[in-house]
């Protein structure tokens, strides 16, 4: 096939085998944020650059070298969304739903958009399922968020596989005051950096924390700490924070040199890691910002969020094999017909069952067939049971009940007692 009529690099489809799994992992994730109170929103794709310069930082990777950037035939410039906080601030801000202090649980799912390098777990379309909670300041609600995440991790059966990294960078003056030791430690070693971490010392220091580079790592060994420059507000906030996930049970590592990616966190940060899927092993990933809503032009509003990666999390739950039998199996019972009169009973019977069964997955053949190939496709199906409908059934207006898993001989049932059998042999999702 041409180059262009393929799929862009590190732009997926979800093929029909693997999009179980998804709804699996999106399935319990949205039951489970409804039961914790969460609401859903849903944003647009697309929005103006400026909204992604304004929030995220014009010093940031994702700002100064992952976007989607285009113009719009009207000349304004957009950008395809490359994380949910931003749209989901500028939409609470013009709809006006945080005014005068009212609190917002909300939650997005979505594809979002970044140019990086594509490899195992990093693609450049990816899909995110985001919490922004506003108007809430104390730390009850930083340690909601990572309670919620920690409960699913142990619906989903990876709980063991992940580990809860946690910081906190404080307030935005406390910041400040550490960026500034920071910096001038740093300069003082300038030459012994890389030459990455040298750039980011004039644009976004704290960001050298986080590098890679072993040199570098080991000047930052006597840096000035994070942790010794926190105000009482911060530090206050902090263990309330790690009480609370002292009293679920919760364990977690303290993690200094967390400072995550985007200009507009304050006080908690947070990243739940693995080491089971290779360099891209962040699978969850958040914190508070109390300063953002303010900087974009609203009043203050504390807010707090976090976001995770979908396709990460699909393939740890394929690398950990912790994904249900059932959900791959898609029909419960399949039905054959032969002959056209057959047929036009069939179909009749089917949507009578499906009156009383709402639930039921039921796939009626479709094509004809001979008898064989009828058959060849229900077993393909996956279905449980088969039901035949042949000359000998229709005279005595019966169907023919046959087990295609395991034991079980087959049996005729009245048409009119035929949903009261399957409500007994099939468990309904
Ligand atoms: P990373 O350090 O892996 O680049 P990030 O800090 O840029 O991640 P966030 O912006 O915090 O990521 O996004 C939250 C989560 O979204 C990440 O923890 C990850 O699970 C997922 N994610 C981010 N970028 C990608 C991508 N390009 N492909 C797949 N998943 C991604
Ligand atoms: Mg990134």
């Amino acid at each position: 096939m041409s180059k262009s009529l393929q799929a862009i690099r590190g732009m997926n489809d979800i093929l029909p085998e693997q999009t179980p799994v998804w709804r699996y992992f999106e399935g319990t994730v949205s039951r489970l944020l409804d039961n914790y109170g969460y609401k859903q929103i849903r944003m647009p794709i697309v929005e103006f650059t400026e909204l992604f310069k304004r929030s995220i930082g014009e010093v940031t990777d994702i700002v100064e070298k992952e976007m989607y950037t285009f113009d719009d035939r009207n000349g304004d410039s957009l950008t395809l969304r490359p994380e949910g906080t931003a749209a989901c601030v500028r939409a609470v801000l013009e709809h006006g739903i945080t005014g005068g202090g009212q609190v917002q649980k909300l939650w997005y799912i979505g594809p979002m958009f970044r140019h990086e390098r594509p490899q195992k777990g990093r693609y450049r379309q990816f899909h995110q399922i985001g919490l922004e909670v506003f108007n809430l300041d104390g730390p009850d609600i930083d340690a909601e968020l990572i309670v919620l995440t920690w409960r699913l991790w142990g619906e989903l059966g990876i709980r063991d596989a992940v580990k809860l990294e946690l910081n906190s960078l404080g307030t935005s003056e406390s910041r400040a005051r550490y960026r500034e030791a920071l910096v001038e430690y740093l300069s003082a070693h300038h030459d012994k950096l890389d030459e990455d971490s040298q750039r980011r010392l004039k644009t976004n220091p704290l960001r050298v924390l986080d590098t890679k580079n072993a040199d570098t790592q080991a000047v930052l060994v006597d840096a000035p700490k994070m942790a010794d420059y926190l105000d009482d507000e911060s530090r206050a906030h902090f263990e309330g924070l790690k009480a609370r996930l002292d009293a679920v049970g919760i364990p977690y590592v303290l993690n200094p040199k967390l400072v995550r990616g985007l200009d507009y966190y304050s006080k908690t940060v947070f990243e739940w890691v693995t080491d089971k899927l290779g360099a891209q092993g962040t699978v969850c990933a958040g914190g508070r910002y109390d300063g953002l809503v303010e900087q974009m032009g609203g009043k203050p509003t504390p807010g707090v969020g976090f976001a995770m990666g979908i396709e990460r999390l699909v393939l740890l739950l394929e690398t950990l094999e912790q994904i249900p039998d059932e959900i791959s199996r898609q029909v419960d019972v399949y039905l054959c017909a032969f002959g056209e009169e057959a047929e036009l009973a069939g179909l009749a019977l089917a949507e009578r069952v499906r009156d009383q069964l709402p639930n039921l997955r039921l796939q009626v053949n479709a094509g004809a067939g001979s008898f064989k190939s009828q058959f060849k496709k229900a077993d393909k199906s996956g279905a449980l049971y088969a039901l035949i409908l042949g000359d000998d059934e229709m005279a005595q207006q019966v169907v023919g009940f046959k087990p295609l898993r395991g034991q079980g001989e087959q049996q005729s049932i009245a048409w009119d007692a035929l949903a009261a059998h399957l409500a007994t042999c099939v468990v309904q999702g």
